[in-house]
């Protein structure tokens, strides 16, 4: 049922579509127009204004023919760099890109696998319930179109966000994490002639670091400093160092002890000077710690992954249900109480420029979600109609 070419040549129409982050304006424009011409009640948010970016989220209402609890469906618009000009390359029905720019199938695959869902409804006139679209912006820098979503307008409870690779999984747990920057500050002196009215701000830093546990703490927990800054010359005591690093874990009571061991670290390093630097100056510590994302757990038991595994099982597949080590947009809904697994549209390689696509596995998909549609109206179809008939 699926028209391969129609779905190959919207992705490929996408891929052409500069959206890096917080530049979706335009990719959102074709997206929006497409749906409106299919009769979507389209409405873009305020959420460009909030984070600086040039358009909000788009989200697109389908009313359903079946009375069945609306279904989110999600993707993100954006994209990392290098991601401006892309020319998709297909081959060997794989598309990848010239080698000079990422491909951008994260997450284009999903809005095109979306599109050609729908049209493939509409143009066979399927019976499905409510359907709301969300298509997020800035999902690569911090999921910061999905935590500024316009929650009035969405009234699904669960739904699928399309942002993975496996086309026979789902994940339903990720990790929450916290980012965070300690600034050391010491003292400039010149190093060569009065090292001692100074305070070495790297070297205070290196001790609170060599003191950390950092890498995998247990199964669930991991913890990384990903950057450190500072100084300024050889010859010059430097007074500032930035460490920047995050603590993940699907345990957030995990996630906060390995927090505050590293906060107390740096403390007791800092506090604990014993060097006499000229005018008294004491060596300071600015700590900023952020909730970068909350974590996801869906139980095996709730409709979201029931649906989806019996979908797969009527298409004779396996569906699985998968941890990630990371976060994404399904996150956030999760936080604001939409559960929402993760399915994967055969992207590889993602945020890099080897990334690729098979045109076979968004058919795959597409496939999958039609069937998803199809179980959830059929199922709450027959309720209503039990519900009429008993009248
Ligand atoms: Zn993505």
């Amino acid at each position: 049922m699926v028209n391969k070419d129609r779905l190959a040549n919207t992705f490929k129409f996408l891929t052409q579509i500069d959206s890096v982050s917080g530049e979706e304006r335009a990719i959102s424009g074709e997206i929006k127009k497409i749906l409106d011409s299919m009769g979507a009640e389209t409405y873009i948010d305020d959420a460009g204004d909030k984070i600086g970016g040039n358009t909000g989220n788009l989200i697109a209402k389908f009313k359903g023919t079946r009375q069945a609890p609306p279904l989110l469906l999600n993707a993100h618009m954006d994209t990392v760099e290098p991601g401006k000009g892309v020319t998709a390359v297909f081959s060997d029905g794989v598309f990848t890109s010239d080698g000079t720019t990422i491909l951008g199938a994260d997450d284009k695959s999903a809005i095109a696998i979306l599109v050609e869902t729908l049209k493939i409804i509409q143009e066979n006139e399927l019976p499905h319930g409510p359907l709301e679209l969300v298509f997020t912006v800035c999902e690569e820098i911090g999921l910061l179109g999905a935590k500024h979503l316009d929650l009035d307008r969405i009234t699904a409870t669960f739904g699928y966000a399309l942002d993975a690779t496996d086309t026979e999984g789902i994940v339903t747990r990720a990790p929450c994490a916290n980012r965070f920057e300690f600034r050391v500050h010491g003292k400039d002196a010149h190093a060569g002639a009065a090292p001692e009215k100074g305070i070495n701000a790297i070297s205070l830093a290196s001790k609170a670091i060599a003191n950390l546990e950092l890498g995998r703490i247990d199964s669930e927990t991991t913890c990384n400093i990903g950057i450190i800054q500072g100084g300024t010359a050889t010859n010059i005591v430097p007074c500032l160092v930035t460490i920047k690093g995050e603590v993940r874990s699907h345990d957030e009571e995990k996630m906060n002890k390995v927090t505050r061991t590293m906060v107390s670290s740096f403390k007791e390093i800092v506090e604990n000077y014993k060097g006499v630097a000229s005018d008294n100056a004491r060596p300071r510590l600015e700590i900023e710690i952020q909730k970068d994302f909350p974590r996801t757990y869906i139980p095996d038991d709730h409709p979201v992954v029931t649906l989806a595994c019996r979908a797969a099982q009527n298409l004779g597949r396996k569906m699985k249900t998968k941890i990630s080590g990371g976060g994404a947009d399904a996150n956030v809904f999760f936080e604001k109480g939409i559960m929402t697994g993760v399915l994967g549209t055969g992207m590889r390689d993602m945020h890099t420029v080897r990334e690729s696509v098979r045109l076979e596995d968004m058919v795959r998909t597409t496939e999958l979600l039609l069937e998803i549609i199809r179980v959830h109206a059929e199922a709450e179809g027959q309720g209503a109609a039990r519900h009429t008939d008993g009248g």
